[in-house]
Protein backbone atom coordinates (compact mmCIF):
# COMPACT_ATOMS: atom_id res chain seq x y z
CA UNK A 1 0.00 0.00 0.00
CA UNK A 2 1.42 3.27 -0.97
CA UNK A 3 0.45 5.82 1.62
CA UNK A 4 -0.62 9.21 0.20
CA UNK A 5 1.15 12.51 2.03
CA UNK A 6 -0.64 14.06 4.86
CA UNK A 7 -0.86 17.66 4.44
CA UNK A 8 -1.19 20.28 6.87
CA UNK A 9 -4.95 20.90 7.89
CA UNK A 10 -4.65 16.82 8.96
CA UNK A 11 -3.96 15.33 12.80
CA UNK A 12 -1.25 13.91 13.51
CA UNK A 13 -0.98 11.65 16.39
CA UNK A 14 2.29 10.97 18.84
CA UNK A 15 1.97 8.37 21.38
CA UNK A 16 3.97 9.90 24.58
CA UNK A 17 3.30 13.22 26.09
CA UNK A 18 6.89 14.19 27.38
CA UNK A 19 8.74 16.86 26.65
CA UNK A 20 9.52 15.14 23.11
CA UNK A 21 6.17 15.15 22.31
CA UNK A 22 5.58 18.57 23.16
CA UNK A 23 8.37 19.77 20.62
CA UNK A 24 6.90 17.44 18.00
CA UNK A 25 3.33 19.11 18.54
CA UNK A 26 4.95 22.65 18.63
CA UNK A 27 6.62 21.74 14.92
CA UNK A 28 3.36 20.25 13.64
CA UNK A 29 1.17 22.84 14.97
CA UNK A 30 3.24 25.64 13.48
CA UNK A 31 2.73 23.79 10.14
CA UNK A 32 -0.57 23.61 9.93
CA UNK A 33 -1.29 20.59 11.58
CA UNK A 34 -3.84 19.81 13.86
CA UNK A 35 -2.30 17.25 17.02
CA UNK A 36 -3.62 14.04 19.16
CA UNK A 37 -1.59 13.07 22.28
CA UNK A 38 -2.28 9.91 23.55
CA UNK A 39 -0.83 9.74 27.31
CA UNK A 40 -2.17 8.91 30.70
CA UNK A 41 -0.49 11.68 32.43
CA UNK A 42 -3.29 14.52 32.67
CA UNK A 43 -0.28 17.21 33.38
CA UNK A 44 1.86 15.92 30.43
CA UNK A 45 4.07 18.01 28.61
CA UNK A 46 2.39 17.84 25.72
CA UNK A 47 -1.08 16.54 26.13
CA UNK A 48 -1.29 20.43 27.86
CA UNK A 49 -0.32 22.01 24.19
CA UNK A 50 -1.88 19.73 22.06
CA UNK A 51 -5.32 20.19 20.08
CA UNK A 52 -6.33 16.25 21.75
CA UNK A 53 -5.47 14.62 24.43
CA UNK A 54 -5.92 11.26 24.66
CA UNK A 55 -5.84 10.29 28.52
CA UNK A 56 -5.20 6.34 28.52
CA UNK A 57 -2.70 3.77 28.84
CA UNK A 58 -1.04 2.59 25.45
CA UNK A 59 -2.83 -0.50 25.14
CA UNK A 60 -6.13 1.15 25.72
CA UNK A 61 -8.08 0.12 23.02
CA UNK A 62 -10.55 2.98 23.15
CA UNK A 63 -7.33 5.18 22.93
CA UNK A 64 -5.82 3.07 20.25
CA UNK A 65 -9.47 3.58 18.34
CA UNK A 66 -9.44 7.55 18.82
CA UNK A 67 -5.69 8.19 17.64
CA UNK A 68 -6.87 5.65 14.74
CA UNK A 69 -8.68 8.32 13.01
CA UNK A 70 -5.22 10.64 12.99
CA UNK A 71 -3.94 10.74 9.62
CA UNK A 72 -0.56 9.45 10.57
CA UNK A 73 1.04 8.28 13.76
CA UNK A 74 4.86 9.23 15.50
CA UNK A 75 6.10 7.95 18.78
CA UNK A 76 8.20 10.46 21.50
CA UNK A 77 9.45 7.22 23.14
CA UNK A 78 10.48 3.62 22.71
CA UNK A 79 9.23 2.25 25.57
CA UNK A 80 5.87 2.33 24.23
CA UNK A 81 4.53 -0.96 23.09
CA UNK A 82 5.41 -2.10 20.37
CA UNK A 83 2.63 -3.57 19.44
CA UNK A 84 0.38 -0.82 19.92
CA UNK A 85 2.49 1.22 17.12
CA UNK A 86 2.08 -2.35 15.21
CA UNK A 87 -2.23 -2.23 15.54
CA UNK A 88 -2.18 1.45 14.30
CA UNK A 89 0.19 0.69 11.79
CA UNK A 90 -2.46 -1.62 10.32
CA UNK A 91 -4.54 1.21 9.76
CA UNK A 92 -3.04 4.24 9.01
CA UNK A 93 0.92 5.69 8.22
CA UNK A 94 3.28 4.89 11.08
CA UNK A 95 6.81 6.37 11.27
CA UNK A 96 8.64 4.37 12.79
CA UNK A 97 7.20 1.44 12.82
CA UNK A 98 6.44 -1.14 15.45
CA UNK A 99 9.09 -3.54 14.24
CA UNK A 100 11.82 -0.59 14.14
CA UNK A 101 10.82 0.15 17.70
CA UNK A 102 10.82 -3.05 18.94
CA UNK A 103 14.51 -3.62 17.87
CA UNK A 104 15.45 -0.24 19.62
CA UNK A 105 13.67 -1.27 22.85
CA UNK A 106 16.24 -4.30 23.48
CA UNK A 107 19.75 -3.71 23.95
CA UNK A 108 20.90 -7.39 22.82
CA UNK A 109 18.67 -6.82 19.81
CA UNK A 110 20.01 -3.40 18.96
CA UNK A 111 23.48 -4.67 19.51
CA UNK A 112 22.77 -7.56 16.84
CA UNK A 113 21.70 -4.97 14.54
CA UNK A 114 24.67 -3.41 14.73
CA UNK A 115 26.55 -5.91 13.83
CA UNK A 116 24.60 -7.04 11.25
CA UNK A 117 25.17 -3.65 10.01
CA UNK A 118 29.15 -3.64 10.20
CA UNK A 119 28.89 -1.32 12.18
CA UNK A 120 31.66 -1.67 15.56
CA UNK A 121 29.87 -1.51 18.64
CA UNK A 122 31.26 -2.45 22.47
CA UNK A 123 32.36 -6.26 22.99
CA UNK A 124 29.36 -7.69 24.89
CA UNK A 125 27.69 -10.97 26.19
CA UNK A 126 23.99 -11.49 26.33
CA UNK A 127 23.06 -12.42 30.38
CA UNK A 128 19.73 -14.18 30.56
CA UNK A 129 20.85 -17.61 32.22
CA UNK A 130 22.93 -18.51 35.38
CA UNK A 131 24.89 -20.57 32.49
CA UNK A 132 25.52 -17.19 30.64
CA UNK A 133 26.91 -15.18 33.43
CA UNK A 134 29.24 -18.03 34.39
CA UNK A 135 30.61 -18.42 30.83
CA UNK A 136 31.28 -14.59 30.32
CA UNK A 137 34.73 -13.82 28.95
CA UNK A 138 37.31 -12.11 31.49
CA UNK A 139 38.05 -9.55 28.70
CA UNK A 140 34.86 -8.15 29.53
CA UNK A 141 35.76 -6.59 33.26
CA UNK A 142 35.73 -4.02 34.24
CA UNK A 143 32.42 -3.66 32.53
CA UNK A 144 28.88 -2.01 32.51
CA UNK A 145 25.96 -4.50 33.37
CA UNK A 146 22.67 -3.09 31.53
CA UNK A 147 19.64 -4.04 31.71
CA UNK A 148 18.28 -4.99 28.15
CA UNK A 149 15.31 -3.14 28.44
CA UNK A 150 13.56 0.20 30.01
CA UNK A 151 16.83 1.56 30.96
CA UNK A 152 17.73 5.49 30.49
CA UNK A 153 19.27 7.96 31.65
CA UNK A 154 22.00 5.67 33.66
CA UNK A 155 19.21 3.55 35.18
CA UNK A 156 19.30 -0.02 35.10
CA UNK A 157 23.29 -0.05 35.04
CA UNK A 158 25.80 -0.85 37.69
CA UNK A 159 29.68 -0.58 36.89
CA UNK A 160 31.26 -3.89 37.65
CA UNK A 161 35.27 -4.75 38.26
CA UNK A 162 35.14 -8.42 39.16
CA UNK A 163 33.28 -11.68 38.71
CA UNK A 164 32.11 -11.51 42.24
CA UNK A 165 30.92 -7.59 41.34
CA UNK A 166 28.76 -9.04 38.42
CA UNK A 167 26.77 -11.76 40.17
CA UNK A 168 26.06 -9.70 42.41
CA UNK A 169 24.83 -7.03 39.96
CA UNK A 170 23.24 -9.25 38.12
CA UNK A 171 21.25 -10.04 41.44
CA UNK A 172 20.34 -6.54 41.97
CA UNK A 173 18.82 -5.99 38.59
CA UNK A 174 16.38 -9.15 40.24
CA UNK A 175 18.39 -11.28 37.15
CA UNK A 176 15.87 -9.39 33.76
CA UNK A 177 18.09 -10.02 30.85
CA UNK A 178 20.89 -8.24 30.28
CA UNK A 179 23.68 -6.76 28.52
CA UNK A 180 27.24 -7.04 30.06
CA UNK A 181 29.42 -4.77 28.15
CA UNK A 182 33.26 -4.21 28.30
CA UNK A 183 34.26 -0.49 29.93
CA UNK A 184 35.81 1.31 26.83
CA UNK A 185 38.38 3.77 27.36
CA UNK A 186 36.30 7.14 26.15
CA UNK A 187 37.95 10.07 24.52
CA UNK A 188 34.20 11.94 24.40
CA UNK A 189 30.69 11.27 22.84
CA UNK A 190 28.97 12.13 19.59
CA UNK A 191 25.47 11.36 18.59
CA UNK A 192 24.13 11.90 14.71
CA UNK A 193 20.35 12.12 14.12
CA UNK A 194 19.46 11.15 10.71
CA UNK A 195 15.55 11.40 9.02
CA UNK A 196 14.67 8.70 6.39
CA UNK A 197 11.42 9.31 4.37
CA UNK A 198 8.91 6.60 3.05
CA UNK A 199 11.17 6.36 0.02
CA UNK A 200 14.39 5.93 1.53
CA UNK A 201 15.41 9.52 1.28
CA UNK A 202 18.28 10.47 4.39
CA UNK A 203 19.01 13.23 5.49
CA UNK A 204 21.21 14.18 8.54
CA UNK A 205 22.12 16.96 11.30
CA UNK A 206 25.43 17.69 11.80
CA UNK A 207 27.09 15.58 14.43
CA UNK A 208 26.96 16.89 17.97
CA UNK A 209 29.01 16.37 20.41
CA UNK A 210 27.78 15.29 24.13
CA UNK A 211 29.00 15.53 27.90
CA UNK A 212 26.94 13.28 30.08
CA UNK A 213 26.40 14.04 33.85
CA UNK A 214 25.72 11.06 36.23
CA UNK A 215 24.37 9.35 33.21
CA UNK A 216 22.54 12.10 32.17
CA UNK A 217 22.98 14.44 28.96
CA UNK A 218 24.05 17.59 30.41
CA UNK A 219 25.63 19.57 27.17
CA UNK A 220 25.38 19.48 23.13
CA UNK A 221 27.78 21.18 21.42
CA UNK A 222 27.17 21.87 17.65
CA UNK A 223 29.73 22.11 15.53
CA UNK A 224 31.28 19.29 17.36
CA UNK A 225 34.65 20.31 18.91
CA UNK A 226 37.49 17.57 18.05
CA UNK A 227 35.67 16.05 15.45
CA UNK A 228 37.40 15.58 12.00
CA UNK A 229 35.65 15.55 8.74
CA UNK A 230 36.28 11.98 8.39
CA UNK A 231 35.15 10.95 11.25
CA UNK A 232 32.09 13.45 10.74
CA UNK A 233 31.58 11.22 7.96
CA UNK A 234 32.12 7.82 9.62
CA UNK A 235 29.33 8.87 11.78
CA UNK A 236 26.73 9.48 9.46
CA UNK A 237 27.45 6.65 7.23
CA UNK A 238 27.08 4.25 10.17
CA UNK A 239 23.79 6.19 10.97
CA UNK A 240 22.54 5.63 7.76
CA UNK A 241 23.73 2.09 7.62
CA UNK A 242 21.79 1.45 11.07
CA UNK A 243 18.41 3.05 9.29
CA UNK A 244 18.41 1.46 5.99
CA UNK A 245 18.92 -2.26 7.85
CA UNK A 246 15.41 -1.75 9.63
CA UNK A 247 14.07 -0.02 6.30
CA UNK A 248 13.76 2.37 9.00
CA UNK A 249 11.21 5.71 8.08
CA UNK A 250 11.24 8.75 10.95
CA UNK A 251 13.86 10.22 13.25
CA UNK A 252 16.06 7.65 14.24
CA UNK A 253 19.11 8.91 16.69
CA UNK A 254 22.42 7.39 16.97
CA UNK A 255 24.89 7.66 19.81
CA UNK A 256 28.50 6.93 19.53
CA UNK A 257 31.46 6.63 21.70
CA UNK A 258 35.16 8.12 20.45
CA UNK A 259 37.57 5.99 21.96
CA UNK A 260 41.03 7.35 22.93
CA UNK A 261 42.82 5.83 20.02
CA UNK A 262 39.77 7.83 17.36
CA UNK A 263 37.83 5.28 16.95
CA UNK A 264 34.65 5.09 16.84
CA UNK A 265 31.62 3.14 18.36
CA UNK A 266 28.37 2.92 18.52
CA UNK A 267 26.36 2.69 21.69
CA UNK A 268 22.71 2.74 21.20
CA UNK A 269 19.93 4.03 19.43
CA UNK A 270 16.73 5.94 19.90
CA UNK A 271 13.99 5.53 17.38
CA UNK A 272 12.44 9.36 17.78
CA UNK A 273 14.30 12.75 18.16
CA UNK A 274 16.94 12.92 20.83
CA UNK A 275 17.82 15.13 23.59
CA UNK A 276 20.72 15.61 22.16
CA UNK A 277 19.20 17.30 19.06
CA UNK A 278 17.42 19.69 20.89
CA UNK A 279 19.40 22.80 19.65
CA UNK A 280 18.24 22.03 16.06
CA UNK A 281 15.41 23.99 16.83
CA UNK A 282 17.32 27.29 17.32
CA UNK A 283 20.61 26.53 15.42
CA UNK A 284 19.47 24.66 12.15
CA UNK A 285 16.69 25.31 9.23
CA UNK A 286 14.72 22.42 9.95
CA UNK A 287 14.72 20.95 13.25
CA UNK A 288 14.44 17.56 14.18
CA UNK A 289 11.02 17.84 15.21
CA UNK A 290 10.48 18.93 12.01
CA UNK A 291 11.80 16.44 10.20
CA UNK A 292 9.70 13.82 12.26
CA UNK A 293 6.83 15.77 11.06
CA UNK A 294 7.87 15.67 7.11
CA UNK A 295 8.81 11.89 7.65
CA UNK A 296 5.07 11.03 9.12
CA UNK A 297 3.37 12.97 6.63
CA UNK A 298 5.50 11.73 3.89
CA UNK A 299 6.69 15.15 2.86
CA UNK A 300 10.00 15.47 1.19
CA UNK A 301 13.10 15.42 3.33
CA UNK A 302 15.61 18.59 3.09
CA UNK A 303 18.94 18.72 4.46
CA UNK A 304 19.30 20.90 7.64
CA UNK A 305 21.37 23.76 7.46
CA UNK A 306 22.93 24.67 10.75
CA UNK A 307 23.04 28.51 10.48
CA UNK A 308 24.45 29.26 14.03
CA UNK A 309 26.85 27.52 16.49
CA UNK A 310 25.16 26.15 19.39
CA UNK A 311 25.44 25.01 23.20
CA UNK A 312 22.82 23.11 24.86
CA UNK A 313 22.68 23.13 28.41
CA UNK A 314 20.05 20.24 29.90
CA UNK A 315 18.16 22.32 32.45
CA UNK A 316 16.92 19.52 35.34
CA UNK A 317 15.14 19.90 38.73
CA UNK A 318 17.99 20.24 40.92
CA UNK A 319 18.21 24.50 39.85
CA UNK A 320 15.15 24.60 41.84
CA UNK A 321 16.92 23.83 44.81
CA UNK A 322 19.69 26.05 47.00
CA UNK A 323 22.36 24.87 48.70
CA UNK A 324 20.33 24.21 51.64
CA UNK A 325 17.62 22.24 49.67
CA UNK A 326 15.42 25.27 50.10
CA UNK A 327 12.75 25.64 47.15
CA UNK A 328 13.90 28.77 43.83
CA UNK A 329 13.27 29.69 41.19
CA UNK A 330 15.74 30.06 38.77
CA UNK A 331 17.14 33.66 37.47
CA UNK A 332 15.39 33.27 34.33
CA UNK A 333 15.97 36.90 33.33
CA UNK A 334 19.43 36.96 34.17
CA UNK A 335 19.80 33.98 31.47
CA UNK A 336 17.72 36.07 28.96
CA UNK A 337 20.00 38.73 29.27
CA UNK A 338 22.85 37.18 27.47
CA UNK A 339 23.21 37.54 23.97
CA UNK A 340 21.49 33.91 21.99
CA UNK A 341 20.12 32.07 24.68
CA UNK A 342 16.51 30.52 23.95
CA UNK A 343 15.13 29.29 26.84
CA UNK A 344 12.46 26.07 26.43
CA UNK A 345 10.77 25.18 29.86
CA UNK A 346 8.79 22.12 29.42
CA UNK A 347 5.93 23.00 31.64
CA UNK A 348 6.46 20.26 34.07
CA UNK A 349 4.09 21.10 37.49
CA UNK A 350 6.79 19.63 39.97
CA UNK A 351 10.86 19.89 39.88
CA UNK A 352 12.79 16.78 41.25
CA UNK A 353 16.66 16.00 41.36
CA UNK A 354 17.35 14.90 37.93
CA UNK A 355 14.34 15.73 36.19
CA UNK A 356 14.24 17.22 32.75
CA UNK A 357 12.73 20.42 33.18
CA UNK A 358 13.99 22.24 29.49
CA UNK A 359 16.90 23.06 27.74
CA UNK A 360 18.93 26.48 27.57
CA UNK A 361 20.40 26.63 23.56
CA UNK A 362 23.04 29.66 23.19
CA UNK A 363 23.58 30.11 19.50
CA UNK A 364 26.12 32.91 18.52
CA UNK A 365 28.33 33.13 14.94
CA UNK A 366 30.95 31.02 16.07
CA UNK A 367 31.82 28.27 18.55
CA UNK A 368 34.15 30.65 21.12
CA UNK A 369 31.05 33.07 21.23
CA UNK A 370 28.82 30.47 21.96
CA UNK A 371 30.81 28.40 24.40
CA UNK A 372 31.62 32.00 26.56
CA UNK A 373 27.97 32.65 26.45
CA UNK A 374 27.23 29.25 26.87
CA UNK A 375 29.82 29.29 30.70
CA UNK A 376 28.18 32.69 31.21
CA UNK A 377 24.71 31.28 31.51
CA UNK A 378 26.63 27.84 33.56
CA UNK A 379 27.71 30.82 36.09
CA UNK A 380 23.78 32.70 36.53
CA UNK A 381 22.18 29.18 36.85
CA UNK A 382 24.73 27.58 39.43
CA UNK A 383 25.75 24.92 36.62
CA UNK A 384 29.21 23.23 36.51
CA UNK A 385 31.62 24.93 33.22
CA UNK A 386 32.72 22.11 30.90
P1 LIG B 1 20.15 7.29 27.59
O1 LIG B 1 19.56 8.26 28.54
O2 LIG B 1 21.06 7.91 26.59
O3 LIG B 1 19.17 6.32 26.99
P2 LIG B 1 21.19 4.99 28.96
O4 LIG B 1 20.75 4.94 30.36
O5 LIG B 1 20.50 4.13 27.97
O6 LIG B 1 21.18 6.46 28.49
P3 LIG B 1 23.89 4.48 27.97
O7 LIG B 1 23.85 5.44 26.85
O8 LIG B 1 24.04 3.05 27.63
O9 LIG B 1 22.69 4.65 29.00
O10 LIG B 1 25.08 4.89 28.97
C1 LIG B 1 25.09 6.12 29.65
C2 LIG B 1 26.49 6.69 29.67
O11 LIG B 1 27.38 5.80 30.39
C3 LIG B 1 27.11 6.82 28.29
O12 LIG B 1 26.68 7.99 27.66
C4 LIG B 1 28.60 6.78 28.66
O13 LIG B 1 29.00 8.03 29.19
C5 LIG B 1 28.66 5.76 29.77
N1 LIG B 1 28.92 4.41 29.22
C6 LIG B 1 27.97 3.55 28.82
N2 LIG B 1 28.51 2.41 28.31
C7 LIG B 1 29.85 2.55 28.41
C8 LIG B 1 30.96 1.71 28.05
N3 LIG B 1 30.80 0.49 27.51
N4 LIG B 1 32.22 2.18 28.30
C9 LIG B 1 32.39 3.41 28.87
N5 LIG B 1 31.38 4.25 29.21
C10 LIG B 1 30.12 3.84 28.99
MG1 LIG C 1 22.65 6.82 26.14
Amino acid sequence: MTNPTVLPGATLGVLGGGQLGRMFVHAAQSLGYRTAVLDPDADSPAGLVSHLHVRCGYLDADGLAQMGACAAITTEFENVPAQALTALGEKLPCAPEGASVAVCQDRAAEKAHFVACGVPCAPHAVIETPEQLAAVADALLPGILKTARLGYDGKGQVRVATRAELARAWDELQRVPCVLEKMLPLAFEVSVIVARGRDGAVVALPVQRNLHRDGILAVTEAPAPGVTDALAAQALANAQRIAEGLGYVGVLCVEFFVLQDCSLVANEMAPRPHNSGHYSIDACDVSQFELQVRCMAGLPLVAPRLHSSAVMLNILGDLWFDERGCERTPAWDRVLALPGAHLHLYGKTSARRGRKMGHLTITAATPQAARETALAACAVLGLPAY
